[in-house]
């Protein structure tokens, strides 16, 4: 549905992406089981290849009437006579509105004064990897806990494998993605087979994934939208959904601003708020779900909505279990470590 109101399924049913065949997780038990997204979506899913789709959603912004600028560095974005000026692809624009979409960085609300309050210190490290022979993919994206984190692999264009490791950034400091990967991957059952048909990883990409919110969301002449307003764990696989859903609500905001509604921009961030707090609650109903490694620090980190809720501990062995179980192992099997 989200797709259809935005006019663009055709495209995205054009684009060559992989559809998905729902969620696989061993989560809470050992067991692989078919389950529903954390947040339930609606209609079928896609794998998608992130360039290309967006390629499509510029095109059909450009069609539908926006002026796109392509290839310009980003701008330095000054207050205006009225409004807001920048010297964007050799020429001087003005704009009564500025939303900022640059994602985690959240670089115009951050030069407003806003702060970026995170929730944890969730961190992915991804490989991408080409089979050896021919394999027979399952088209499901699989979710299996281990006790360092989670582990998430999906089908992608080609036959290849994403595999993405979710685990603190301590542990991470402290042992470097190859090392990280290859412990989580030793902890684990059915993502270690599924990827055993698949070529080593050559390389690990770190990507910042904590849940974390810009404080505010919206300011006189501004808003934030997508990652830039709240970034949600990945678990959630809903995050390219909420920015999209965003980017609707701030259009409708910035109309009813542009129309004289002097309150309609901080409506936006308000609702902002509360939908990313009622995330914050599922986020923690769904690792609780997860119960088998109670002496784990990632996981016991992860039973409450917020820092400040959860149990003091002064056991300086919690501190020490901050590497995970398996980590020695591939530290000294590594090839790829510094
Ligand atoms: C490991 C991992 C796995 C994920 N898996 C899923 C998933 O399965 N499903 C899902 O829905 N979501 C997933 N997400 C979340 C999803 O990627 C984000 O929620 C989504 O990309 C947010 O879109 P965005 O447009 O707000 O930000 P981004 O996709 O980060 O886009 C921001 C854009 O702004 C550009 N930019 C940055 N700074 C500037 C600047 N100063 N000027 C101009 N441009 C700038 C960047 O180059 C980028 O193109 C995952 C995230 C991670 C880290």
């Amino acid at each position: 549905p989200l797709l259809s109101r935005l006019g663009v399924l055709d495209g995205v049913l054009a684009g060559g992406h992989r559809r998905s065949a729902g969620v696989r997780s061993a989560w809470g038990e050992p067991v692989l089981r078919d389950r529903d997204y954390i947040s339930c979506a609606e209609g079928e899913g896609f794998h998608l290849s992130r360039a290309s789709f967006d390629a499509m959603l510029l095109d059909a912004a450009e069609a539908a009437g926006a002026r796109v600028i392509r290839g310009a560095h980003p701008p330095l974005v000054r207050r205006g006579p009225s409004g807001w000026a920048a010297r964007i692809g050799g020429d001087e624009l003005t704009f009564s509105v500025v939303v900022d979409a640059t994602g985690r960085t959240a670089s115009f609300a951050r030069a407003q004064g806003a702060r970026r309050r995170a929730f944890d210190r969730l961190v992915g490290v991804a490989a991408f990897l080409a089979p050896r022979d021919a394999v027979a993919l399952d088209d499901a994206l699989w979710i299996e806990a281990v006790e360092g984190g989670w582990l998430y692999s999906a089908p992608l264009a080609g036959d290849r494998l994403v595999v993405t490791l979710f685990a603190d950034a301590d542990a991470l400091a402290a042992c470097g993605p190859a090392a990280l990967a290859g412990a989580l991957l030793a902890q684990s059952t059915h993502t270690a087979a599924r990827i055993a048909p698949f070529s080593t990883a050559r390389e690990w990409h770190v990507r910042p994934a904590c849940s974390e919110v810009s404080d505010p969301i919206a300011g006189p002449g501004w808003l934030a939208v997508g990652d830039a307003a709240t970034a949600r764990d990945p678990l959630s696989s809903s995050g390219i959904a909420h920015a999209l859903e965003d980017a609707i609500d701030a259009a409708a905001a910035i109309e009813a601003h542009l129309g004289g509604d002097a309150q309609s921009l901080s409506r936006y961030a308000a609702a902002r708020r509360r939908a990313f707090d009622d995330y914050l609650s599922t986020r923690t109903r769904y690792y609780r779900l997860e119960q088998r490694f109670p002496g784990s620090p990632f996981w016991r980190s992860r039973w409450w909505s917020s820092p400040e809720e959860a149990p003091v501990s002064l056991d300086p062995r919690a501190r020490l279990r901050l590497a995970p179980r398996g980590l020695q192992r591939a530290r000294s099997a590594s090839p790829e470590l510094p």
